[in-house]
């Protein structure tokens, strides 16, 4: 046995450390969370607690949309279930729409003929008492607190009647909008309510155009009129087709749905023709259980095309991918087909995770510029120029499933935690499609404006606390070479067990950073705070140089506190060459300087470091000439 002793001052400064480091994670968790961990709803192990609670609600909904004024009518009932340990005293709604209204604080500014009135609320109930909305609560900016006359106590229920309309902007799109004619995606659009969670209660954050998502996961019963010979395609299953489409339309769609080639549902001699039945506004009702949120595309002479995409090969479950676009939208013809081969590869590839919902219907808005938005089994995309960038696009919105809509993400704060999955995601894929695409090249274009400057951010920094392209560049450039330098380390088979463990922990929850890198620690049964710090928390950048040392050792270094893979090519005079791979872990004890094992036998004529997939701060020390 060994028998240590321990000086009085090494001890007090061990009970520093354990105060600061709680559980001796070697990462920061402030007291706030250590609270958290410490208590039962979360694991210092990355599981959740036994005690892990989370609110939801169902959402019957009536919505119009009327196609010529763009306005927006909705009614509601919302059941909402609290099954936290707390009375709540404060009932908070969120009004997207209010971000258009006149006199609102945004993240940027908005084309003047876009402010409006945002969202105007015309009924309000709660469990069964008539309020004026007006004096029953306040906003601020586009939250809407209401105080309850009765605290809603744990495990017990709301009633909540909410009726209310806005007008879709005519100039400006936020995620959602009329897009062009007959080009409608309606997202942002009912009164929501907030998240209540262990973590701070309820999530007050504003909508102000830049931070996105955090939902509980909900229930939805959506009765969506439209318009004759609109189309609409919405997050859930459409429960009355056969009463709303025209036969012939009907017969196709019946038919794609379980079609493993793809099939034009709406083609282009069917446009200006009826594809509704009847000759005047339908209604259109759509149900979905167990998602984030709610939204729908309604679209006039748009061409239809879906097919289905193996989920899970064991039970040969299937899902529906289908298309929206106008004729002439550049590679939206093989939309379809993309989306297919898309959801076999996330359910089998990385994450590898069963594709979780029904069906994916990808709406085009046209956009020459390209980007897109997600939404859970739906995506509002641009039309890119090139074949690779409009699947790299669907393919980015469509890994968004997993991240932040399975895993309940709070992007809110960790915007790194969906985008930068989303991007991460889209890698190896998209270069089977085009092996002259360098994703990695795309992504460092995004990143690399802020590498080495003030405004290269932390990613641990909250998202809404950061504005601007230093967020962009952070949680879609940062964290994606954060993911390849991980993935790297770990090795694919265990870096997908730990991530494929982290997904099924945390599907369907509202998992936090420490929940993700203490899943990863447990799995890989090794303390990764060494990685986790440089990457996550701490200032800095990433550099790897070459250099001759004192004692004339060929040297790669560690000239940035990030680290990253070792990739060197080293040319002989005799024109052969020897390449070197290192993970990461070669930087793990704190050395700066890794030793190039080369032939003591030949004379080097070059030595390169393949800088292709990290993002190098100074390309100029990535090579030497020893000629
Ligand atoms: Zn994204």
């Amino acid at each position: 046995m060994n028998v240590k002793v321990v000086s009085l001052s090494s001890l007090i400064c061990f009970v520093c450390w354990a105060t600061i480091f709680s559980q001796e994670t070697g990462i920061y968790v402030p007291p706030q969370i250590q609270k958290i961990y410490n208590g039962n709803t979360r694991s210092w192990n990355g599981e959740p607690g036994k005690g892990y609670w989370q609110n939801s609600a169902d959402y019957y909904l009536k919505v119009k949309l009327d196609t010529e004024t763009n306005l927006v009518t909705g009614s509601g009932d919302i059941v909402y279930y609290n099954y936290s340990p707390d009375s709540l005293k404060t009932i908070v709604f969120r009004l997207y729409q209010d971000i258009f209204k006149k006199g609102i604080a945004r993240d940027y500014g908005l084309n003047e003929k876009s402010i409006g009135s945002g969202t105007q609320l015309k009924h309000l109930s709660i469990n069964g008492v008539e309020l004026d909305p007006d004096t029953a609560g306040y906003r601020s900016y586009t939250n809407y607190y209401v105080k309850l006359t009765e605290p809603l106590a744990p495990s017990n229920h709301l009633d909540v009647e909410i009726g209310w309309e806005f007008k879709i902007p005519e100039e400006q799109t936020i995620r959602m909008g009329k897009y062009r004619e007959g080009g409608f995606f309606v997202a942002y659009w009912y009164p929501q309510i907030a998240v209540y969670d262990d973590v701070d209660g309820w999530d007050r954050t504003e909508y102000l155009g830049q931070v996105e998502f955090y939902n509980d996961i909900n229930n939805f019963e959506v009765e969506i009129t439209a318009p004759e010979n609109y189309l609409i395609r919405a997050t859930g299953d459409l429960l009355n087709a056969k009463d709303v489409l025209t036969e012939e339309v009907y017969s196709r769609y019946e038919n794609a749905l379980t079609s493993n080639e793809v099939v034009r549902i709406i083609r282009r001699e069917d446009l200006e023709e009826n594809i509704t039945a009847g000759n005047e506004n339908q209604t259109w009702y759509y149900k979905a259980t167990g998602v984030p949120d709610f939204t729908f595309a309604c679209v006039k002479n748009y061409l239809w095309d879906g097919v289905t995409a193996m989920a899970d090969a064991k039970t040969g479950r299937k899902i529906f991918a289908d298309v929206l676009y106008k004729d002439g939208d550049r590679n939206f013809d093989e939309g379809a087909y993309f989306s297919k081969i898309i959801v076999e590869y996330l359910s089998t590839g990385l994450p590898g995770v069963e594709f979780p919902y029904s069906h994916i219907t990808s709406f085009c808005n046209g956009n020459s510029a390209g980007g897109g938005m997600e939404s859970p089994m739906m995506t509002n995309d641009g039309a890119p120029y090139s074949r690779v960038s409009t699947f790299s696009l669907l393919l980015h919105e469509i890994a968004h499933t997993y991240f932040p809509f399975y895993m309940g993400i709070n992007e809110r704060k960790y915007g790194w935690m969906d985008e930068g999955w989303a991007t991460f995601l889209t890698k190896d894929l998209v270069s089977e499609i085009d092996s002259n695409y360098s994703h990695y090249q795309n992504i460092f274009k995004r990143y690399g404006p802020v590498l080495g400057k003030e405004s290269d951010v932390p990613l641990m920094i909250p998202s809404r606390l950061v504005k601007g392209y230093p967020l962009t560049a952070a949680i879609y450039g940062r964290a994606f070479f954060a993911y390849v330098a991980l993935e790297d380390l770990l090795g694919k088979e265990l870096f997908k067990k730990a991530l494929k463990e982290f997904i099924n922990r945390w599907e369907g929850k509202h998992p936090l950073p420490y929940d993700f890198f203490f899943t990863f620690n447990d799995v890989a049964n090794q303390d990764l705070s060494w990685f986790w710090n440089p990457w996550f928390y701490d200032l800095g950048y990433c550099d790897l140089g070459i250099e001759k040392n004192e004692a004339g050792e060929i040297a790669v270094k560690l000239i940035g506190n990030q680290p990253v893979s070792v990739d060197v090519i080293i040319t002989y005079h005799d024109g052969s060459q020897q390449f070197v791979n290192k993970n990461p872990e070669v930087w793990k004890n704190g050395d700066t300087e890794f030793i190039l094992q080369t032939d003591k036998g030949k004379k080097i004529e070059s030595i390169k470091i393949n800088d292709e997939r990290i993002p190098d701060l100074d390309a100029n020390n990535n090579y030497l000439n020893l000629d």
